[in-house]
Parts: C-alpha cells; structure tokens; sequence
C-alpha cells in the first residue's frame, strides 16, 4: 500500500519500506500517534516469510509494515511486523476465508504473535510478528 491507512503520506507505507530495503537502506517509521519516528531494519525472516506466501499462491493487501501508529512498543517499530487487510482479494473479516490458514502459515513460517478477526483491534486486519 503506498500510503498509510490513516491517510497519511509519510515515506513510511508498506510500499515506501520495501521499496528502501530493495535499495539495501532501512525503513521508515511514521512519526504520528504512538509512532516513534526515525528508521529500522526490516526482519530478513519476515521478508522471506512475505516472499514463500506469494510465491505459494497468496495474494495479499500490506497496509503496515514499519510504518503508522501502532500500540507502544509494537513489533511493527523494529521491522518484525506486518499488516495484512486483505487475502486472495477478499477483505478480512470474522467470516472471511483464507485468513486462518494465512495465519497458520505465518506461524510455520517463524511468527510468534498472531493477530486476527476476534482479538481486540484486529475485526478487519491480520497481523503477523517475528521474535526479537
Ligand atoms: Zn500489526
């Protein structure tokens, strides 16, 4: 996504922090909200993970990667996190498919904290992190 769910253009949307990890320099964080500011690395096994689900068949909508507000001390801030509000074209939602098993995937795939429809925040997005 190359602007911010918030509507913010800051040079710090999903697409603005692949685009600088490509050119081998690091993210942008957005500096609004909780956000703090400044740049991080992006996570090496999170982008191989993003890599493996497109390359198995996922289409997926990024709304979040270092960037936006998140809650303090979010994952998102140092490059281990990821957002995701739609799968395979279809919006996450409690009743919507593919999200589970995404989920699942990302979990086999080295995230240690999931969030989706049913957990607090997370009616509309997924959420994917990988350790510290
Ligand atoms: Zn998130």
């Amino acid at each position: 996504m190359r602007r911010q769910v918030s509507g913010h253009y800051d040079g710090a949307s999903s697409w603005d922090n692949i685009e600088a990890t490509a050119r081998g320099g690091s993210a942008r964080r957005s500096w609004y909200g909780n956000a703090p500011g400044g740049y991080t690395n992006l996570n090496p096994q999170m982008l191989r993970a993003m890599k493996i689900l497109a390359k198995q068949g996922y289409s997926f909508h990024v709304t979040s990667i270092a960037g936006a507000s998140h809650s303090r001390g979010s994952r998102h801030y140092a490059g281990l996190a990821f957002d995701v509000d739609r799968i395979n074209g279809i919006k996450v939602g409690y009743g919507s498919p593919y999200w589970r098993k995404f989920l699942n995937r990302c979990r086999e795939l080295g995230a240690t904290e999931t969030k989706g429809p049913g957990d607090s925040g997370h009616s509309r997005h997924v959420h994917a992190a990988w350790p510290r």
